[in-house]
């Protein structure tokens, strides 16, 4: 019998041939169905370069199944992603069409309500682990907070990454975070340069239609260099593995202004949109560390795959089964504006500053500036972590609401308490100083938590001790926090608490 005719939808953070239907498809058989939606675009004041990015990929990804023979029902509406497929359903009566089961929530419901049984939603092979694997963690643990260190072990066991023959941990221990945690080398460290990925012409005709169609997006639109096509996504991948995975661990939560990407790997921006898949990105790191030849030290590869075997796949289940409250939590009842400076305003603060500058000009910084920099001043300030959220959402070119939901209002913002991670993110400008080379040639002192040339985040960090110290007693080793400011004279209390309310003014107004 012949095979019948498949239709396919294909999401623009699917962008993969390898998995999923597309991989078992017969192409002359097949249609794709591609939606590339306006209101998607214009829902959020989105950086330029991500709106570059997500539509250059998309059509690349389109070139490539139509030379591949697929059909590919391209279609561009100001309408919803469901109406379209509404409408492709009603132009093929007999079709029912297949979708990966998509990432963010709520989009499965709204496909699925005007397509009810004539769309069969199949698991999403980009993940690493699946729904079983997550009810395996949780059997027995449904009293017990989820903790991502006991998820990252059961997951090095089940894969055998990183494991030896006898079922131990290679080097006999789990965590080397302690390796991980070295202040950037001096200015002069000669960071290996990352080839540009040139725009070709499609990438090039989405930065003039972005141009002319979003004329007041914020950031730079140009210089663009990020992968919008698998082989691009693949160099990359083997660029990090040759020249950054070595350093990865140790310099993972270091910040300088010598370079922007340090030892990352920025695989977070094509992993996203589905043009690699996590087994593949983490299979080629292994393959890498694997050659002594390479030299690449055991804290940097268990680094590279804590974050994408651990952490990424434990906070996709996170906000798989914890939306839609999650997005709506706010333990600490924080509901200050946004620090000025993120809408645009200048601020002396130097690491406020060059983290913003490099997110203007790329949709893009490192986990310790999202983390300690920008997340942490804004939970010191007080910020309403929906606002916050939000605005991570329209900065980032590697942003989607399963990630930046549990990133942002559970791990940053602690506003899920200590559900799903240990403590809150929070730190003062000696850490910053320790970790940067910022403090150097910044106005204010990390030192000094009273007075005008006080660093803001050293006096915030104090008055969110004292605001939310008492509730936050056993969490998270607070205790002696809370302790020391307790044990504080008075008088010296005093004088940073009426600073940290003059510097929360000077966040909110722009004079900080
Ligand atoms: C406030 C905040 C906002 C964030 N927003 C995003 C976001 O919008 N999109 C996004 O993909 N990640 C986000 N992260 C997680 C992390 O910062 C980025 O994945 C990482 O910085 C991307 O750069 P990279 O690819 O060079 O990562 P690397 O440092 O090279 O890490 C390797 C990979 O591990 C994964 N990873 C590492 N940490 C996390 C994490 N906490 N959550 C999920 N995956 C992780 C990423 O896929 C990343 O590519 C956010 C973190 C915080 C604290």
């Amino acid at each position: 019998m012949e095979p019948a005719h498949r239709h396919i939808l294909v999401l623009g953070d699917q962008l993969n041939r390898t998995v999923g239907p597309l991989a078992s498809a017969e192409p002359s058989r097949t249609t794709v169905l591609m939606i590339r939606s306006r209101a998607w675009e214009r829902r959020r004041a989105y950086h330029p370069q991500k709106l570059v990015l997500v539509r250059s990929a998309m059509r690349h990804f389109a070139d490539e199944l139509r030379a591949a023979g697929f059909r590919v029902a391209w279609v561009e509406t100001d309408g919803s992603p469901a109406a379209a497929l509404g409408a492709h359903l009603a132009a093929h009566p007999d079709a029912v069409v297949e979708l990966m089961e998509p990432a963010d929530h709520g989009v499965a419901d709204a496909f699925q309500e005007v397509a009810g049984d004539r769309l069969r939603i199949v698991p999403n092979a980009l993940w690493l682990t699946g729904d079983a694997d997550w009810a395996a963690f949780t059997r027995g643990r449904e009293t017990k907070r989820l903790r991502m260190e006991t998820w990252y072990r059961m997951q090095r066991a089940r894969t055998g990454w990183l494991m030896t023959e006898d079922g131990k941990p290679s080097g006999g221990t789990w965590n080397l975070d302690h390796e991980n945690r070295e202040p950037p080398p001096p200015a002069w460290h000669p960071w290996p340069a990352i080839p540009p990925l040139e725009p070709d012409a499609v990438t090039r005709a989405e930065i003039d239609a972005v141009r002319a169609e979003h004329p007041d997006a914020r950031g730079a639109i140009e210089p663009f260099w990020w992968p919008v096509n698998r082989a691009d996504a693949l160099r990359l991948l083997d660029d990090f593995c040759r020249h950054r995975l070595r350093d990865f661990g140790r310099w993972e939560d270091a910040i300088t202004e010598s370079s922007q990407t340090l030892a990352h790997s920025q695989l977070a921006v094509p992993l996203n949109l589905g043009l690699l898949t996590a087994q593949e990105i983490c299979e080629a790191a292994l393959a890498w560390a694997a050659d002594p030849a390479h030299e690449v030290p055991l804290n940097s590869i268990e680094g590279f795959i804590r974050q994408l075997l651990g952490w990424r796949e434990y906070l996709r289940h996170v906000y798989r089964t914890r939306m839609p409250e999650l997005r709506e939590r706010n333990l600490l009842g924080h509901d200050g504006p946004l620090p000025a400076s993120f809408g645009g305003a200048p601020t002396r603060m130097r690491c406020v500053s060059h983290a913003l500058g490099t997110l203007d000009a790329t949709g893009w910084t490192h986990h310790i500036q999202r983390l300690m920099v920008l997340g942490n001043l804004g939970l010191l300030a007080g910020t309403d972590p929906a606002r916050l959220t939000e605005w991570f959402h329209e900065r980032y070119v590697d942003a989607y609401d399963w990630v930046m939901v549990p990133n942002v209002v559970g791990m940053s913002q602690f506003a899920d308490g200590d559900a799903f991670v240990t403590k809150p993110y929070i730190a003062g400008g000696r850490y910053v100083d320790r970790m940067s080379d910022h403090c150097g040639s910044c106005p204010y002192d990390p030192e000094r938590t009273a007075g005008p040339d006080a660093c803001p985040l050293s006096t915030l960090y104090w008055g969110f001790v004292e605001r939310h110290g008492r509730a936050l007693r056993g969490v998270g080793r607070f205790d002696p926090v809370v302790r020391a400011w307790e044990k504080r004279p008075e008088a010296d209390r005093a004088a940073i608490l009426e600073r940290a309310e003059v510097v929360r003014r000077g966040l909110a107004d722009g004079s900080i």
